[in-house]
């Protein structure tokens, strides 16, 4: 190429807050279990690759034509599964959809955060939030957990009195931890945040429920009653096993879906987008089996390295926290053995631990069997 080889982002006009830093990063190595991205390990079924193909061949004999702007039929669809499961009546007015839940986090962030303004989570927790808020001009604070990585609410409700954030993360169940959030944390955080900003209309409380198809409890959902300022975010990546798809969505009060209209780019779901998530929503009750095993297999995980003498985080999740070993570098260590022995589980950066998603039975005993493997005294 005609360009200079040491020429890089550095030298580019990057806004200031990007200097340095480093892009969201889950290695994608080829090995032969992979179960570090939380990703459901079973394929979609035949007969919902069919209805798939189906409908997105309907969908290709429109797409001289822009997608429905406001994707009412897939929301439509989505506020119905949320109904059924969800303990909590959901209109296609509640709902918003969008290319993953990362993407509604960013439209969110958009709206609500945005420069001069601040969002707050309590880490360990999802690093997107904490990377979409610097993408947006969004400030971050990091508030605190427990060493058992519960939430200290009134250690929480303090920052939040003293900080005033804009906008409060509460991921439930919290990754990579593994462990939900007690409803009544989440309503105490949500009056400090009302309480915080009551000069400025209040703040907005994002409750993070990627995962919580997999809890042992139920969905915060029915929360929102009364709650204007309180949105749930659900994604199709965890629970679905459709990833791939990118299909993320919220539920919360009618003037929320407005407001992210206001950021949210036109046509942003395209209409194969819309064609495949109607299809995947055809077999919910299919897909909810498959969430059922790997509940039982997540359980098995977590019974199953305890025996080993691990540490192991409660889990309401399709993933698993285990140490401890001895820091950062402990836990690196005991990922690269286990990497050795052709299994790859995360280290997300939290001293002493790692993540490992539930798989399919057979994945999951390699990783124990590679997780024997390990020196006792790492444990
Ligand atoms: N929230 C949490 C807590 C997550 O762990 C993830 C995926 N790792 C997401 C949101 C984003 O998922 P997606 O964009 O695929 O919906």
């Amino acid at each position: 190429s005609s360009f200079a080889d040491d020429f890089g982002i550095d030298d580019l006009p990057v806004r200031d807050e990007l200097r340095g830093k480093s892009p969201y990063g889950a290695p994608q190595l080829d090995v032969p279990v992979r179960l570090n991205t939380n990703e459901n390990p079973y394929p979609l079924p035949e007969a919902l690759v069919e209805r798939i193909t189906e409908r997105v061949r309907d969908a290709a004999r429109h797409l001289n034509r822009y997608p429905d702007r406001d994707a009412v039929e897939l929301r439509t669809e989505l506020a119905a599964y949320l109904t059924k499961t969800g303990k909590y009546v959901v209109d296609t007015e509640n709902v918003w959809a969008a290319n993953g839940s990362n993407e509604v986090i960013q439209q969110l962030l958009q709206t609500f955060g945005g420069p001069g303004r601040t969002a707050i989570g309590f880490e360990p927790s999802y690093s997107m939030h904490a990377l979409i808020s610097r993408g947006t001009g969004t400030g971050w604070l990091s508030g605190p957990r427990n060493d058992d990585f519960t939430i200290d609410t009134a250690a929480a409700e303090k920052a939040i009195a003293e900080h005033r954030p804009d906008v409060v993360f509460i991921t439930t169940p919290n990754n990579p931890t593994g462990n939900a959030v007690p409803p009544a944390t989440v309503l105490a955080l949500y009056e400090a945040a009302q309480t915080a900003r009551a000069a400025t209309g209040g703040a907005m409380v994002v409750v993070d429920e990627a995962y919580v198809e997999f809890s042992h409890g139920d969905s915060l959902l029915p929360l929102l009653e009364g709650r204007p300022n309180l949105v749930v975010s659900r994604t199709m990546s965890k629970a679905f096993g459709a990833a791939g798809l990118r299909l993320g969505y919220l539920a919360a009060h009618p003037a929320v879906v407005d407001a992210v209209q206001l950021v949210r780019l036109p046509y942003h779901l395209s209409a194969v987008t819309q064609a495949t998530a109607l299809a995947a929503l055809e077999h919910t009750d299919t897909l909810l089996g498959y969430v059922e095993q790997l509940k039982t297999e997540r359980d098995r995980l977590v019974a199953e390295l305890r025996a080993l003498g691990f540490e192991v985080t409660e889990s309401d999740a399709n993933f698993v926290q285990f140490g401890r070993f001895d820091g950062a570098s402990g836990s690196h260590e005991a990922w690269r053995q286990i990497l050795d022995r052709g299994v790859l589980v995360r280290d997300n950066g939290v001293p002493g631990w790692l993540r490992v998603t539930a798989g399919t039975p057979a994945e999951n005993d390699a990783f124990l069997d590679a997780a024997r493997e390990l020196p006792t005294s790492a444990r």
